[in-house]
């Protein structure tokens, strides 16, 4: 790290994020889409894949989660215009959001109730159908409902799934397996709510708990897994079938926005702001959204002051070999679902040509965005889920951004953007839980 220090003098924004404070970053490296389009390990053609994938196991889904019987086993999150919001974080930041702004209420989607819900459940299930073909569980052309049967659910009780997490990811690998009937154990790191871990536990869960950062509680995990013949690692670092899984994510929003009548093209920017950990979530999203609108989606991540570890390793180069650590940050927020020191190299490289640039944000403001969405829109959101919302305000008026309008041609079509704040997680936190969130922001 000898040549850390230069780094910082040259990059007034490195060094700002250094020092704990907020920062906007514009990705140098962004370049047309056209240019970047080959220079992916991942195609459309996989998101087919994927998209085809959650078709089959539609009816799985339906058969043991009832709530998803309505979209036909198919798990998806509504996308709500939220005016009641613009108009308040209008006043309170004082600055005018050009643009219509919308929630991707990801928070709700069924099973984990979080964003956790694409990446992770997917994974499980192409694990699922890969065990099953190669046992000749399934003959051809059956529905894949048959997996729910009594003795191939038992078949299923021979293997282990493990997964290490800051809480979101090891619900939702933890409730999808422990219900196809797998043995599960997930290894949770320090930042996990006590809530996630009780509410696994009930589900039969093996809850591993470490006094450790997520880092290590992944490190636990896969050299466990190793051990175990039959045991299958979820690798939140390195999985290009989490990434697939979010990536599908893409297709669905485009199908909503056509629904609501929302054109997005050269005059019509479409920006979306998502909540950043080690970046599969953040990352697989905006990859299924460039194949489909290339340069008119503009993609920004929001990470805490405390654990901007893709914005660190993005503007460094030095992806996962840097943690915030290094920079003298803590790597510790109320976030839990950012809660993350080092980035995945993986998604950092495939997001270089792609991103537009990134925000930090405080815990407090998150509590903030939190309390004025639940006034105003009536939807909770759990704090992690709120950093998007740092994405239009930080931005709104900053030198960068007009640089950025201008050098992109949009100086004059602000009036027809949308802007998307992705909101990744809440709908299953207890109501304790969110009444101690809400009085966290009392007397400030
Ligand atoms: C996991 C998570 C994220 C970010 O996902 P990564 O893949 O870790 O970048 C954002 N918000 C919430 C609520 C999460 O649980």
């Amino acid at each position: 790290m000898e040549n850390l220090e230069y780094l910082m003098e040259q990059n007034p924004c490195l060094k700002r994020l250094s020092e704990g404070k907020e920062v906007v970053w514009m990705n140098p490296g962004k370049i047309p889409f056209e240019e970047a389009k080959n220079t992916f390990p991942l195609t459309e053609e996989d998101i087919r894949d994927a998209e085809e994938r959650l078709v089959r196991f539609a009816p799985l889904i339906m058969k043991y989660f009832p709530e998803t019987r309505e979209q036909g086993g198919i798990i998806e999150s509504p996308l709500t215009e939220i005016s009641g919001m613009k108009e308040v974080l209008e006043g309170r930041y004082g600055k005018p959001l050009r643009g219509r702004l919308f929630l991707k209420e990801d928070s709700s989607l069924a099973i984990a109730g979080s964003v956790k819900a694409r990446g992770g459940i997917y994974e499980v299930l192409k694990h699922t159908e890969e065990l099953a073909l190669s046992h000749g569980l399934l003959q051809p052309a059956e529905s894949y409902a048959a997996l729910g049967d009594q003795e191939k659910r038992k078949f299923f009780g021979d293997y282990t799934i493990q997964v290490g997490s800051t809480g979101n990811l090891g619900l939702s690998i933890g409730i999808i397996s422990a219900v196809l009937g797998y043995r599960v154990i997930v290894h949770m790191s320090m930042d996990a709510k006590q809530w996630k871990k009780d509410l696994l536990r009930s589900y039969g869960v093996d809850v591993r708990e470490y006094m450790s950062d997520y880092g290590e509680a992944v490190k636990q995990g896969r050299q466990l897994s190793e051990q175990d013949q039959k045991s299958y690692f979820v690798d939140d670092e390195n999985s290009q079938n989490l990434f697939l899984g979010y990536a599908v994510a893409g297709k669905r929003l485009q199908a909503q926005l056509q629904e609501k009548g929302i054109t997005v093209d050269r005059e019509h920017p479409l920006f979306v702001y998502l909540p950043c950990g080690i970046g599969g979530a953040p990352g697989g999203i905006s990859f299924g959204l460039k194949q489909i609108y290339g340069d008119h989606v503009h993609c920004f991540f929001a990470e805490p002051v405390q654990a901007p570890c893709m914005l660190l390793g993005m503007a460094t180069g030095l992806h996962n070999e840097i943690s915030v650590e290094d920079v003298g940050l803590t790597g510790k927020t109320q976030a839990d679902g950012l809660a993350v020191g080092r980035p995945s190299a993986f998604v950092g490289k495939v997001m270089g040509p792609l991103l537009s640039g990134e925000v930090t944000v405080e815990d407090e403001k998150l509590y903030r965005y939190m309390k004025d969405l639940l006034d105003s829109q009536d939807i909770f959101l759990e704090p992690s889920a709120c950093a998007g919302f740092q994405g239009p305000v930080s931005l709104a008026g900053t030198q960068e951004f007009e640089q950025y309008l201008k050098e992109n041609g949009l100086e004059n079509c602000m009036e027809q953007a949308v802007h998307i704040v992705w909101a990744t997680g809440g709908s299953m936190v207890p109501k304790e839980v969110r009444e101690e969130y809400c009085a966290a922001l009392d007397g400030k």
